[in-house]
């Protein structure tokens, strides 16, 4: 199997002025494995070559974390945190290996991936993370989990007023919204305004930068939740996508 570039030392040194100790670049080796292992019976992504899977999935998943390129200083504390459409487990597990102190909520609505971050937790030996299987519109609802989260991560789930709506519910009042982003637009930047301002948020900030291998341009947009979100949020299942806040 391919070496998961222990190379790249340097460059996390340089982006997150952190760097991964020998058991957490273990974990993100392990972690590579097991997506290509995993690969063969899912879809779980068709990012599979080692400095595709260090730079997108690895790299980019703790950028988000870490705004102007310091780690939020609350996940050094035991800050619980959930990531919404999780997928194979992007962002949340390269974070749950990285944030030891922190809980990690897994949610995704695939039984069948949630199975295999399940299979994956338990190789990985990640006592900090645990999986839900539901769609974002029925488990923000539920009295165990509204409010609940300091921290909300959502990638590759929606456009960012879906996301607004799915992850913003799930927020305690104070806590942020990590929406993962590639392109994005001054009218998006419009129409996410009008999204949070019924969802109890405001767009904290916004952010672009460049990936360290192949300089393409991503983007993090941070809401910060202010007041309680009205409990007609989130829509039934489904209507966020089809009639999307704006
Ligand atoms: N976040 C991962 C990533 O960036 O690699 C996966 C992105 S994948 C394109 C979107 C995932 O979101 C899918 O696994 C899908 O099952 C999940 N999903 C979509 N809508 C959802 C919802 N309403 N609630 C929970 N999960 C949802």
């Amino acid at each position: 199997m391919t070496n998961l570039l222990p190379e790249m030392a340097e460059i996390w040194q340089q982006t997150l002025n952190w760097e991964p100790n020998q058991q957490q670049q273990q974990k993100f080796q392990q972690l590579y494995e097991l997506i290509l292992t995993g690969n063969q019976q899912l879809n779980l992504t068709r990012i599979t070559d080692p400095q595709e899977f260090w730079e997108k999935h690895l790299w980019d998943s703790l950028r988000g974390i870490a705004p102007q390129g310091q780690f939020i200083p609350s996940l050094s504390e035991n800050a619980s945190i959930i990531d919404i459409g999780t997928g194979a487990g992007f962002p949340g597990m390269p974070v749950a290996i990285t944030m030891p102190n922190c809980t990690i909520t897994l949610l995704d609505s695939t039984r069948k991936k949630i199975n295999f971050i399940n299979e994956s937790l338990a190789q990985l030996t990640l006592s900090n993370a645990k999986t839900l299987v539901g769609r974002a519109e029925e488990i923000g609802h539920h009295p165990q989990h509204r409010k609940t989260y300091d921290i909300a991560l959502i990638r590759a789930v929606g456009n960012a007023s879906v996301c607004a709506e799915y992850t913003l519910p799930f927020l305690k009042q104070g806590g942020l919204a990590i929406i993962y982003r590639g392109n994005w637009t001054e009218e998006e930047t419009k129409s996410l305004q009008n999204a949070v301002n019924q969802l109890g948020g405001i767009i904290e900030s916004l952010e672009q930068f460049t990936t360290p291998l192949t300089n393409s341009i991503r983007h993090c947009i941070y809401l910060r939740k202010i007041v309680n979100t009205p409990a007609s949020f989130p829509r039934g299942a489904g209507v966020a996508t089809q009639k999307p806040l704006s």
